[in-house]
């Protein structure tokens, strides 16, 4: 029987640079790695896919979502709802694929509670400073949002030790490096 994947929370707060990091990572093929795409209420950015960068919903089909119990983990984000569709991440892990969950910290406390195989990645941006030229250069939000994301991000830089390993984002290349290593190291166990 072909060895079950292991479930890998990625974290980190908004602007860090999560899944820049994320796309190196999953140029690696040896580290047979999934994402888990997830479902929002939240508008698409523009460039973004339905299907490939979220599950773009409505509310109410969120909350039919929680209702019918097809979440592993879901949370409110600077007012819309994120979440982690379960079963296309059980069938990942089965098939003994690596998967990887890019989600905030109120989620990602609900999967380290509810799963005892997983490692857990806090992705840190090098100062607060920096992580505010990111929010800001990306240009997709208003003042107001952007306001709120920083603030929440203090508040997320605040829970990172509960995670297994905190990652500093000096450069894509460095962050990108450290995390391959964890992975293949986990692998091996
Ligand atoms: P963004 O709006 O910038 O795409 O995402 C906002 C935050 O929600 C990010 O920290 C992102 O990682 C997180 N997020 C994305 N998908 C999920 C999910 O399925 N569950 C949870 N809890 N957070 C998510």
């Amino acid at each position: 029987m072909k060895k079950k994947g292991k479930l890998i929370i990625f974290s980190g707060p908004s602007g860090v640079g999560k899944s820049t990091v994320r796309q190196e990572v999953f140029k690696h093929p040896e580290l047979n790695l999934k994402y888990s795409i997830s479902m929002t209420t939240r508008e698409p950015r523009e460039g973004e896919v339905n299907g490939v960068d979220y599950f773009f919903v409505t509310p109410a089909e969120f909350k039919k979502a929680i209702q019918n119990g097809e979440l592993l983990e879901y949370a409110e984000f600077v007012g819309n709802y994120y979440g982690t569709p379960k079963a296309y991440v059980e069938k990942l892990l089965n098939q003994g694929y690596n998967v990887v969950l890019e989600i905030e910290v109120v989620g990602a406390t609900q999967v380290m509670q509810a799963m005892d195989d997983y490692i857990s990645i806090f992705l840190v941006p090098p100062t607060i400073e920096e992580l505010e030229n990111r929010i800001r250069n990306r240009r997709s939000e208003p003042e107001e949002i952007i306001q709120k994301r920083l603030n929440k991000a203090k508040v997320e830089m605040d829970l990172k030790n509960n995670y297994h390993f905190v990652v500093i984002n000096t450069s894509i290349e460095q962050a990108e490096k450290e995390i391959v290593e964890i992975i293949k190291k986990a692998q091996e166990k």
